[in-house]
């Protein structure tokens, strides 16, 4: 057992300059809880010794800046994944980002008609645009698009068939399964065809064997490649409508930019599958499109409908800054300027001598580094096994593990990767604005730590 005696009591302690100065800060109650903790943690011996007031105080001024310090914290993405989804996605344009501060500041007109001087819909507000881009008769914006497919097939597919192709019953990551959320909407799941095989006929007869709907999902993160066959949207959309069926279409992230512009496969589009004849179509709002974390669904007017009076869209409505931000990114598109403003479409379309050049010159102010062709991601699920050419700049040093770990526990944050043994950071998704910090963690850092041969 230590020796308590000389270690001071609550009182004593929050009566100093010090503690009073907590006080003013955290705030009593705060303060104070966290003085507790500490003070226990010494009986205790966790904390080993009887340390003096001033350290104790100390420590616990530390112990209050974490508490209360957001756990959220700002990213310098040296990856070179541009929809990094642990990363946050999209960075939101300028635009998007006032309308959100706006939004954030000021009452607005959310449910309200002006000119009525009544309640309206919070609907109404990016219904429009969407329609303008997608060519669709109506759209709904909700929370995400795991939570627009779990809604679409709640209020259009409760208790009744639904058919999907065995090799589109995929996970996306983070436990969304689509076998998975098929059964928590009620729907009931026709699985047909095979993991790399399915037809024409394979929805024919699950149609005649009662499904009211056909659903396809994009299977995003991952291709099948070899003796595989699926039916276009064009005779899925054939087929389900002769017999009388539904089909709705799960793009994932979905575009209104071809990514066959920038040198990348190409994705699906929203207006094709709207052109297509799909019925429903749901996509994301913070991959491809750079908006805001939103689930967007477009499609006929009657159906709309039915999905916007369901319960469940209300419980997964978008926010008033999700709104706000996502309007703004779309009249990007709406006026043609999306590659230029959306920073997502910004980072794909960056030409490669320009990243070289940048990769030169953090070279060059560092004095250290070579600068080598790499190859940058789009990521967030969309376009596998697809990059972008970049140039990098490859750092050696003795334990590139050990530098990861220092620029993550650095301010700001830096997040890179390992290629061959060497640190490597790709200027496609390092702002300018934060070349200053990364430059100046590396200097710091590198000389130290470099593998010299
Ligand atoms: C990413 C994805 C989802 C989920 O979208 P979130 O906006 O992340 O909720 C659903 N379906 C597909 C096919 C996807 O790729």
């Amino acid at each position: 057992m230590k020796d308590l005696r000389s270690l001071p009591s609550i009182d004593q302690l929050l009566r100093t300059s010090a503690g009073e100065a907590q006080i003013q800060r955290f705030g009593h109650t705060l303060a104070l809880e966290i003085l507790r903790e500490y003070l226990e943690d010494i009986r205790s011996d966790q904390i080993k010794g009887v340390p003096a007031a001033d350290q104790i105080l100390n420590a616990v001024e530390a112990r209050l800046a974490e508490a209360v310090k957001p756990s959220l914290a700002r990213v310098i993405n040296a990856t070179g994944v541009i929809l990094h989804t642990n990363l946050g996605r999209a960075p939101l344009s300028n635009a998007s980002i006032a309308a959100m501060e706006a939004a954030a500041k000021n009452y607005s007109t959310l449910e309200y008609d002006l000119k009525s001087g009544t309640r309206g819909s919070r609907h109404v507000h990016c219904e429009q645009m969407l329609t303008r881009l997608s060519g669709a008769e109506a759209a709904l914006v909700v929370n995400n698009n795991a939570g627009a497919v779990l809604l679409i097939l709640s209020a259009l597919f409760h208790n009744k068939k639904v058919a999907i192709s065995r090799s589109q019953l995929v996970e996306i990551g983070g436990s969304f399964r689509i076998p998975d959320v098929m059964r928590q909407s009620g729907a009931r799941l026709m699985e047909v065809g095979t993991t790399n095989q399915t037809h024409n006929q394979d929805y024919v007869d699950a149609l005649d064997d009662g499904a009211v709907g056909l659903v396809r999902v994009h299977s995003s993160n991952f291709k099948i490649i070899g003796f595989s066959n699926e039916p276009d949207l064009v005779s899925m959309v054939d087929i389900a409508h002769q017999a009388g069926a539904l089909i709705v279409d799960d793009l994932g992230s979905g575009s209104f930019l071809d990514t066959k512009d920038y040198g990348l496969n190409h994705e699906p589009m929203v207006q094709e599958s709207i052109k297509a004849g799909a019925d429903v179509v749901s996509f994301s709002g913070d991959k491809l499109l750079g908006g805001p974390q939103a689930g967007i669904i477009v499609g006929r007017k009657v159906l709309l409908d039915k999905i916007k009076k369901h319960p469940l869209a209300r419980a997964i409505r978008a926010d008033k800054l999700c709104l706000a931000g996502l309007s703004a990114t779309l009249s990007h598109y709406l006026i043609g300027k999306a590659s230029q403003e959306i920073p997502v479409w910004k980072m794909i379309s960056h030409p490669v001598e320009v990243l070289r050049e940048r990769a030169l010159c953090w070279q060059d102010q560092l004095g250290f580094g070579a600068v080598i062709p790499g190859a940058s991601t789009v990521g967030g699920g969309s376009l596998p096994g697809e990059t972008l050419p970049t140039w990098l700049l490859a750092l050696k040093v003795k334990s590139p593990e050990k530098m990861l770990k220092y620029l993550r526990m650095s301010e700001p944050i830096i997040i890179a990767r390992i290629l061959d043994d060497h640190v490597v950071i790709d200027p496609r998704t390092v702002f300018e604005d934060d070349e200053g910090d990364l430059i100046d963690l590396l200097k710091h850092y590198y000389p130290e730590h470099r593998k010299t041969l």
